[in-house]
């Protein structure tokens, strides 16, 4: 018997309206004993065909939809071919980088597959078992298009042990590079550690935030809270900030944004290592003040279960930032974590400013850049949010 979801009754509603995502609870019954990955045809409880998925028999995200389409076949020319597809509508992005993300999930008809191009490397990431499934065509697809030369993967994702798959990484296809990977974004180079970087070496989602920043750096000192490797802190060094500091809590980070200052010929930032909740509040009692902080956290809730623990630190890391800010200042601030809303973060924040007792006004928002895309039908897929905010 050919596998198949059976779902309840009404809950072929959100496969209908294209949303990818089927929970366990909308399913009635499970046919033909399928294996981990396998796609599986997606059935109303009236047996109507809806499509196909890929089947994550350990995830409450119990399977996700490759296509709508009844006719379609999931085979290896398919999911080739959605590789392409996804990688093709990047290249407008050829003129302003060499590094962009090539395929974002669920946004890309790719369930579970993250790829992000650095030069001729690209990092894949394989989150779900219906893309640990398709491993091999993933990578074969990759290492085809123009220019590609290693395919690594760094498949070391939390998110694999809720499929009940191992962490794994490593190069899948062609051979790691002779030198370190440097890419090149609107003419500033980057370097990217790949192998063993946060995420996959870099912030491709920060993009438009690095153009965003290059036009209100000047002049300004200059705070980049979660700094990474410095990538801002290139960005307004070189469009004239007056000073620039960074802070994280990676040693290693920090020391790659030295790399990163002396690729692009700038002076090296000053730089923070520790906690930014402790250190921003050293930074206050030292009656430092900046006039651009840069607030990037890293994901404060996975879930949206977290979303309210979240809020308490977002308010708090704003709060304390707030508080640094000159007369006049301007304040960045971001948040990636999908189950807090726009509309959410933006209370948050207001509330922070409340209580530091500053009128900030929002001059600008920032978002996630055109190579991680939100389908209509899939809202899920924006999780970066940034506000710009100038102080009186
Ligand atoms: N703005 C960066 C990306 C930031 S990612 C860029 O554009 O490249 C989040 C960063 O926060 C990571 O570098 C991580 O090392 C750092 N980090 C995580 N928790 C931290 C903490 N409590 N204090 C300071 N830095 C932290």
């Amino acid at each position: 018997m050919e596998p198949a979801l059976v779902l309840r009754s009404g809950r072929d509603r959100s496969v209908r309206r294209q949303h990818p995502w089927i929970l366990s609870g909308s399913v009635a019954d499970v046919l033909g004993r399928p294996a981990a990955g396998d796609t599986v045809a997606v059935l109303s409880d009236a047996r109507e065909h809806l499509g196909f998925a890929a089947y994550s028999p350990a995830s409450r995200l119990r399977a996700r939809m490759w296509t709508t389409d009844p006719a379609a076949v999931v085979d290896d020319a398919f999911v080739a071919e959605r590789v392409l597809q996804a990688a093709s509508r990047r290249q407008h992005l050829a003129d302003v980088t060499d590094a962009m993300r090539i395929s974002f999930s669920e946004a890309d008809g790719l369930p579970g597959v993250i790829a992000d191009r650095y030069g001729s490397t690209v990092v894949v990431q394989l989150a779900t078992a219906g893309a640990e499934r398709w491993r091999d065509v993933v990578a074969d697809a990759i290492i085809a298009l123009p220019g590609v030369e290693c395919v690594y993967e760094r498949s070391d994702v939390e998110a694999r042990e809720r499929e009940g798959l191992a962490q794994r990484s490593g190069v899948l296809r062609g051979r790691l590079p002779d030198v370190d990977t440097v890419i090149t974004e609107r003419g500033f180079r980057f370097g990217v550690g790949f192998e063993d970087g946060q995420k996959t070496g870099f912030y491709l989602d920060q993009r438009d935030a690095r153009a965003a920043v290059a036009g209100v750096s000047a002049g300004r000192r200059v705070l980049n809270a979660f700094s990474y490797t410095g990538a801002f802190s290139v960005i307004a060094a070189a469009n004239g900030a007056a000073s620039v500091t960074n802070l994280d809590s990676s040693a290693a980070a920090l020391a790659a944004a030295v790399v990163n200052a002396e690729l692009n010929g700038v002076a090296p930032a000053e730089q923070i290592v520790g906690d930014a909740f402790s250190e921003l509040r050293k930074l206050r009692d030292r009656a430092r003040s900046f006039d651009l902080i840069l607030l990037d956290p890293p994901k404060l809730a996975q879930t949206e279960a977290q979303v309210d623990r979240a809020s308490r630190a977002y308010k708090d890391l704003n709060l304390t930032a707030t508080k640094l800010l000159a007369p006049g200042g301007i304040l960045m601030t971001f948040s990636c974590s999908g189950g807090m809303s726009s509309e959410l973060f933006q209370k948050v924040v207001a509330g922070a400013a409340l209580d530091a007792k500053r009128n900030l006004r929002i001059i600008g928002r920032l978002q996630q850049p055109s190579d991680h895309p939100v389908p209509l039908s899939f809202p899920e897929a924006a999780y970066l949010k940034g506000l710009v905010l100038e102080a009186d």
